[in-house]
């Protein structure tokens, strides 16, 4: 059997508001807010409003949604961080790396010779975080 969409996943409490993010973005379809435990500064996650578990199980109507967001997230990501290149990662199924199963694209600035954080690694303070989507911010 198939797993199946768990309405009770972090990221759609995140989406009730039941639990904090700091956003960065938000639309009808769309939400993005940074990693808590980033890869490297600047890490952040677009997520869509409706629930699937990953890219697999998603309604394509809701992909053309959230990709021209993915794009607009990257492209502020990388002005503000002077980034030499944008990482846009996505997992499917534990097998693949995916630990929360609400879909979401990960937009991490990337910069020559610079190593990424392990996935999922350590905590970032929250100050940090929200001085880096204050940055972010101003650039969408
Ligand atoms: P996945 O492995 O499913 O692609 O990645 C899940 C991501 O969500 C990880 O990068 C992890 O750091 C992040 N994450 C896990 N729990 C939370 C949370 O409560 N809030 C936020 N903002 N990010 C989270």
């Amino acid at each position: 059997m198939s797993a199946t969409y768990d309405p009770n996943n972090i990221f759609a409490r995140i989406l009730k508001g039941e639990i904090p993010s700091v956003k960065l973005y938000e639309d009808a379809d769309v939400v993005a807010f940074m990693d808590v435990m980033p890869q490297a500064p600047g890490h952040l996650l677009v997520i869509p409003r409706q629930g699937s578990r990953n890219l697999l199980d998603a309604d394509p109507a809701v992909l053309a949604k959230l990709m021209p967001v993915v794009q607009k997230l990257a492209l502020a990501a990388k002005e503000a961080f002077e980034a030499d290149g944008i990482y846009v990662a996505q997992f499917n199924e534990p097998a693949a790396g995916q630990t929360v199963f609400h879909l979401h694209f990960h937009v991490i600035p990337r910069h020559d010779g610079q190593p990424l954080k392990p996935h999922s690694g350590g905590m970032e303070d929250i100050e940090v975080l929200k001085a880096n989507a204050e940055k972010i911010k101003a650039c969408l």
